[in-house]
């Protein structure tokens, strides 16, 4: 992101702004250390009274110490502004729109950015354009994952949940017939009954096909029974 971010070429304005920040910053990358000292050469003093400036300054300070990540927590973008100059970044991302959550880290001041969309923002306004793409792409993927997780997870909670059902219909069958209470009952419930030792893993439809009947039907025959049962 920071070789992209140092290929944006900037207007005089923004060199200013360049030149009053990243040469501050202590440990510059190559991209950033090029871009730094292209700017010394213009002079002025810096202003951010143009959007211009300030999405350059967005921009200078993701290369004089940002970073963004995908954990499995989420995202993270990180701004380590470089000395002096933490009031005025938490300002200017602030007037930006931007609500960033700040820390102090050895000492330091850390901006960070954690709402996916806040961060897609940031990178479209200091002109990462390739960046905001691959992070858009990610994000897509990581959200239709964790949907599938999702819809698997439920998945295997509906056919737990109807294991234990038939189970528990199974027991009741058993201790009804032991008691000589499923003898008395009626024999639609008695049919259901059989059924269901006959298919202990049938589904509720299959029973329902299997009885020539409807779902609903069969779920209150087996109601009555596992009720019996437990009386
Ligand atoms: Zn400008």
């Amino acid at each position: 992101m920071k070789a992209e971010l140092a290929r944006v070429r900037p207007a005089d304005c923004d060199r200013r702004v360049l030149a009053a920040l990243l040469p501050r910053a202590k440990h510059l990358g190559a991209p950033a250390r090029r871009l730094a000292h292209a700017a010394e050469l213009v002079g002025g003093r810096a202003s951010l009274r143009r959007e211009c400036c300030r999405r350059t300054y967005l921009r200078g300070l993701f290369l004089a110490g940002g970073s963004v990540s995908a954990g499995p927590s989420g995202y993270l973008l990180e701004l380590r502004p470089p000395r002096g100059e933490a009031t005025r970044s938490r300002a200017v991302l602030e007037r930006e729109g931007f609500a960033p959550r700040a820390r102090v880290r050895r000492g330091r001041q850390v901006l960070m950015l954690r709402a996916a969309d806040e961060i897609a923002s940031f990178l479209r306004h200091a002109g990462a354009g390739e960046t905001l793409l691959r992070f858009e792409t990610r994000r897509v993927s990581r959200e239709m994952r964790g949907r599938t997780n999702a819809s698997v997870n439920a998945d295997a909670a509906n056919l737990a949940r109807a294991v234990r059902a038939a189970r528990d219909q199974i027991e009741a069958v058993h201790a009804l017939a032991e008691s000589g209470r499923l003898a008395r009952m009626p024999l639609e419930v008695r049919a259901a009954a059989a059924a269901r030792l006959r298919a202990p893993e049938a589904t509720l439809s299959e029973l329902a096909a299997r009885l020539e009947t409807t779902k609903w039907v069969v779920r209150q025959r087996l109601r009555r029974l596992t009720r019996e049962a437990a009386r």
